[in-house]
């Protein structure tokens, strides 16, 4: 809904009350453009290979191992970095998935690596929060 607005009336807003509006609404603002969103939405495909009503899970479209899932919450959110005391239960079930995605996987006895990139600094280039369950081969150090 706001998204839709926001498309409707962008072309209209001066700059300044452009990045007023941006400012304003930063947490909902990217939703109509968002790549994982629409995934959710069932607009774009991908390997899904989890969903309930809270996280979806599909297969990273660049798998740097041999399981590398992408686990996210359905409802828009930017990052870690905007989590909030209200995203409690959904900050959890995204590392439950991830453990129960690691044993159906086959992934969970010999170990895997949970990964959230968060903010540019931090790698991320989907500012829709997500955990990369990445397994399947022994793991390379240093991370970063
Ligand atoms: P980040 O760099 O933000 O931590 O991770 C984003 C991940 O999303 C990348 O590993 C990238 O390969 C993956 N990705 C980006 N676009 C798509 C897409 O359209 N489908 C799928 N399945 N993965 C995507
Ligand atoms: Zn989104």
């Amino acid at each position: 809904m706001i998204s839709f607005a926001r498309r409707r009336l962008d072309p209209f807003l001066p700059p300044f009350l452009r990045r007023l509006a941006q400012s304003i609404f930063r947490k909902y603002y990217n939703m109509g453009d968002c790549i994982f969103c629409k995934i959710v939405s069932g607009e774009i495909n991908a390997d899904i290979v989890y969903k309930d009503e809270h996280v979806t899970a599909f297969r990273d479209i660049h798998p740097v191992a041999p399981t590398h899932i992408l686990i996210i919450p359905n409802r828009h959110i930017h990052s870690v970095g905007t989590l909030t005391e209200a995203d409690e239960t959904i900050a959890g079930k995204l590392l439950l998935t991830a453990r129960k995605l690691a044993e159906q996987e086959g992934i969970a006895e010999k170990g895997f690596r949970v990964i959230a990139n968060t903010g540019v600094d931090g790698g991320q280039t989907v500012f829709h929060l997500h955990v990369h369950l990445i397994g399947g081969q022994h793991m390379q150090h240093p991370m970063g």
